[in-house]
């Protein structure tokens, strides 16, 4: 179908309209109508999702993710793009694996995904990988990370920063101070005490965010930073954005949701790093994301088989899905709460994550000649969550809470991918 109509949606500014699509692109928005018609009212129309941190664990780690699966959850949460994290087997630090895994994605063909490259060699810390080959390849690749670990090593770090301004780039930094996390299980506070876990402690990414927005300011260049956990966190992005250093931030959606006191189950579906913080750090990320200081919403989707989960809480693999209940706590944190409105959503799950990385066609205003990638949401619906849904994986850690919106219909250059809630077969 590339010639359709969507009747009476709900724009972000809560004015209605009708969609037209055509050719993969939007043709007309107003009171015209081509092609088929789909009924669209009571549902909120929006720019397609993008994902600035996702695990596909393709190639390598199949047995948890492909890029196939990760794109089809990827779709059902409203996304039309994501970043593909460099942690797989082989790391993503050259031109070729780098391109294979953006061939997966165009041969999946749910989501445009985009690679990004691995900073250091293998994951490292010891070598830069060859960040130019990366961004010359056919990936055309502008972010870089070494998530999972930590560019410790400052020297590495400026260069880095330097290198990466010569072609627009920005490192991605996972802000984990190694020495002060070694064995770490948990946030370490009151509960980690209590249960006799081992902690992970706010200054292990405190020092090294205030570390490397120091490092941005001094090379003149982009930093993001992954997934902030903490108030501390929040407190120096705040310094360094009015100070004018060139930092943006992310925030996962379980971070906005959940707290440390999950980890007295003892069930490691709730083990993740940065682990889960305190009530308190949940109120200053909340508020962070909704005044601008923190930029975007990204999943951190990490896909685990279940014997990586099912076994005590210290051999339990850190990391938990996230791509088909992100929109669903966006807005719970941004719509339900009457703190926020839905033009705040798009940027924090659509236009920011885009302009972030620089990936082209997407993140873009629902207008006339612009790219059809559009998430359709119903704003009203309840959905109970069971299982890990279209990802290969179950380690979702809101099993049976009840969580606000569903993404009924989804759209990616004109086609659908999801409609009525379930994915279109694609390829
Ligand atoms: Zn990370």
């Amino acid at each position: 179908m590339s010639n359709f109509t969507l009747i009476g949606a709900t724009l972000a500014d809560g004015s209605k309209a009708n969609i037209a699509v055509k050719d993969g692109l939007i043709v007309s928005i107003g009171t015209e109508t081509s092609g088929d018609s789909i009924d669209a009212s009571g549902l909120v129309a929006l720019p397609g999702f993008v994902d600035l941190h996702t695990h596909l664990r393709e190639p390598g780690f199949e047995q948890s993710e492909t890029v196939k699966t990760g794109s089809q959850a990827a779709a059902k949460g409203g996304y039309t793009a994501v970043h593909a994290m460099a942690n797989t087997h082989p790391v993503a630090d050259t031109a070729g694996v780098v391109e294979q895994v953006k061939a997966l994605g165009d041969e999946a063909g749910y989501v445009q995904v985009q690679p990004i490259g691995a900073v250091t060699v293998g994951l490292d810390g010891k070598q830069l990988a060859e960040l130019g080959a990366m961004a010359d390849s056919k990936a055309q690749v502008r972010v870089f990370s070494d998530d999972g670990k930590c560019v410790h090593d400052p020297l590495l770090m400026r260069r880095a920063l330097s290198y990466v301004k010569n072609f627009g780039g920005v490192i991605a930094q996972h802000a984990q101070e190694p020495r002060l996390t070694e064995n770490s299980q948990m946030h370490e506070g009151a509960v980690s005490t209590e249960l006799g876990l081992a902690g992970w402690p706010a200054v292990a990414e405190e020092s090294i965010i205030a570390r490397d927005v120091l490092l941005a300011e001094a090379a003149g260049s982009r930093i993001h930073i992954c997934h902030l956990s903490t108030a501390g966190s929040v407190e120096i992005v705040r310094w360094a954005k009015a100070r004018g250093i060139k930092v943006t931030a992310e925030v996962t959606p379980h971070h906005l949701l959940l707290t440390d006191e999950l980890a007295r189950s003892y069930d490691p579906v709730f083990k993740v790093n940065p682990p889960l913080r305190t009530q308190k750090d949940v109120t200053a990320l909340r508020e962070a994301l909704i005044d601008g200081t923190i930029d975007i919403v990204a999943t951190d989707h990490a896909p685990h088989p279940d014997e990586s989960k099912d076994c005590e809480w210290n051999a339990a693999a850190f990391g938990m899905l996230g791509l088909e209940t992100a929109a669903s706590i966006a807005q719970s944190v941004l719509i339900d709460s009457g703190l926020s409105n839905w033009a705040r959503f798009v940027e924090v799950m659509s236009s920011a994550p885009a302009a972030i990385s620089g990936i082209p066609g997407q993140g873009r205003p629902l207008a006339v000649g612009e790219p059809a990638n559009i998430a359709l949401i119903d704003q009203s619906a309840k959905r109970v969550i069971h299982g890990g849904g279209a990802s290969k994986s179950d380690n979702q850690p809101y099993e049976g809470m009840t969580l606000p919106g569903a993404v009924v219909h989804t759209i990616f250059r004109g086609a659908f991918t999801v409609r009525d809630g379930k994915l279109v077969e694609r390829g």
